[in-house]
Formats: C-alpha cells, structure tokens, sequence
C-alpha cells in the first residue's frame, strides 16, 4: 500500500503496430492507469496523436522512461544514426521512419526501442507464460510472422533483429500450389502460414474457415515445420504462441502433434517428449501483451540506467 505523499514513477509504452498503436503507462499489468488505440495513419500524424496522449498523462503522473515495442524491420543500434527508426518496411509511408527520436525530444524522457515481440516476449517472462525462463522464444502468426526471444537472459539483437517469419520451409507444390503470399520470397514460411496466406489459399478469412476444414492440418504443418527450425537452432526451454490465427483453439494441439512428429524423436528432452502441451504455449497477458512488453522495455532501461555509476 502506498503513504500519502509516497511517489512511484510509471513508465509508458507505446505497442506500434501497422494498424494501431496503443499507448498506456503504468508498471505492470495490474496497474495499467491510462490506456489509448491510436489508428496508424501517416507517421506525422500517428506520432504527434502518441505526444499527445502522454503530455496529457504526465500531467497526472510522472513517467520516468518510455519503451517502443515497434512493427519492423526497425533500428536496434544505440550507435547508429537510425537508432529507433522504422526501416525498410513495406508499410506505405512508413519506410525510414525516425519514432523514438521526435517522442524522445517531446516528452524529454529517456526512450527504450525494440521489435515488438521482444518487447512482448520480455512482458511474457516477466509476468506472463515465460515467468522464470531465462531462454524463450516468442512467435506470433498474424498479419505476418514474428519471432524474438530471451537467450540467457537477454533478447536477441544481433546484426539486425531476428525475422524468424522468413525462413525457408519445405513446400510440396503437388499438395499445396498455393504460391505463397511474401512480398520478398513467396513461399517463406510467412508466405505460406501467416493469416493473409491462408484467406489468400482458401479466399475466406481464417477465423470464418470450420474446424474441420482441411486448412488447419496444412496450417499445424508449415507451423511446425518453422518450430522445428527454432527448437533445433535455439534451443528454448518453451515457445509462446500468440496472434491472431492462434486465436483458433482446435490448431495448438495440431501443432503439438506435428511438432513431435517431425522432431521424430531427435531431442531427448522431458520439457519436448513428455510435456508438449507446456513447451508450446499461447500467451497468457493477452490484448495487452503487446504494450505491457514496451512498458518492461521502459523498465528494463530505467533499471539499466539507474545501475549505471
Ligand atoms: P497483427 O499481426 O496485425 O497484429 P493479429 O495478430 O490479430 O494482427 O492477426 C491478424 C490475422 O489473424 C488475420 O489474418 C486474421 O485473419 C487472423 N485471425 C484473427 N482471428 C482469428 C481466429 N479466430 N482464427 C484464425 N485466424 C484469425
Ligand atoms: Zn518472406
């Protein structure tokens, strides 16, 4: 409980995502005191509707830091001068977009930039279906493919981020000659396993398509094929399944299913062999997974900070 005159700093996050950025503060997801769902028009527009809604909550509150769990590709290099820019995407009116700068000089507050399942995946650890994991892997097939991670404890960065959705899967042509729908490769495995990629195959949205439509055994495959590649190149101790089309309850234990079927043994480890359903999970936080992951990103850099000499 808190004494009268007893301040606690909150931190915002702001979830950018090709539709909508939602902007909250708080510190956790008991407290998310403010809340708001911006529609992603152009980036002028978008940026100065996210100032906005935090002058107006700072002037409640203070917020020590701000964290952007961003749509990508984005910029992740503290030395670089596109730190916290929105790169190459494909998202019209988007490319080379500087974010975290101009909310950084607004609201005069340090600003912590990441993709948006790292950012997710950080909240899941925190406080959600990776509590107490050190090494996770985060993954959401939606409008595309996602994937971040914690490897001992850190998120995965790297040269650029991962793009775990454009990874090579086997496509039988005979089975499926749906062409795949990635604008970069085809039939990566986004382009054949995402949410567009399966209305694109059957030409009917994926959450109308029946539970017993032949399109959610394909779906299981290509999804466990991607699995198989993570499982065997990172080794996590789970997988969290989240987005859109893993909203469909009947695919988990497809994918389950398939998963072990095509590991086929390989990987003697109880977490895989005996205890499937808790290795591949969905996520627990739920809609606010999302900007509950730019909130631990503003954390984590304000703890960072704070540690610092
Ligand atoms: P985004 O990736 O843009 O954040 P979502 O994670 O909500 O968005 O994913 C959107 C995709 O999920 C769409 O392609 C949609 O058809 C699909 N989807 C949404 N609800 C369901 C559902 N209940 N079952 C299967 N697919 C769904
Ligand atoms: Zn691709």
């Amino acid at each position: 409980m808190l004494l009268e005159g007893e301040f606690v700093a909150l931190f915002g996050g702001i979830e950018s995502g090709g539709t909508k950025f939602v902007c909250a503060a708080g510190t956790g997801p008991e407290d998310l005191c403010a809340r708001v769902s911006i529609p992603t028009t152009s980036p002028d527009e978008t940026i100065r509707c996210v100032i906005e809604f935090f002058r107006e909550a700072t002037r409640r509150e203070k917020i020590s830091a701000v964290g952007i769990a961003s749509f990508g590709p984005v910029d992740l290099h503290p030395d670089s001068a596109q730190f916290g820019f929105i790169t190459s995407t494909p998202k019209p009116g988007w490319r080379n977009t500087d974010l975290a700068g101009p909310i950084r000089r607004a609201l005069g507050v340090p600003v912590a930039f990441d993709t948006d399942v790292n950012g997710a995946a950080l909240a899941e650890g925190i406080w959600g279906a990776a509590r107490g994991l050190d090494n996770f892997v985060y993954l959401t097939v939606g409008t595309g493919i996602g994937g971040g991670g914690i490897i001992e404890g850190r998120m995965i960065h790297g040269a650029l981020h991962p793009e775990m959705g454009h990874m090579r899967v086997t496509h039988d042509w005979s089975a499926d000659p749906f062409p795949g729908a990635c604008p970069f490769h085809g039939d990566c495995w986004e382009g054949l396993a995402a949410g567009p990629a399966i209305e694109a195959r059957w030409r009917e949205k994926a959450e109308n398509l029946p539970s017993n439509h032949p399109a959610w055994v394909l779906e299981a495959h290509y999804l466990a094929q991607g699995l198989m590649n993570v499982i065997c190149a990172i080794s996590p101790r789970r997988v969290i399944l989240a987005g859109g089309v893993m909203q469909r309850a009947e695919l988990l234990p497809l994918v389950h299913r398939e998963t072990l079927r095509l590991l086929n043994g390989y990987l003697q480890v109880k977490e895989i062999t005996d205890r499937m359903h808790d290795y591949i999970v969905l996520p627990t936080l739920g809609d606010n997974a999302g900007v509950l992951g730019a909130i631990a990103l503003a954390q984590k850099l304000a703890e960072g900070s704070s540690q610092r000499p």
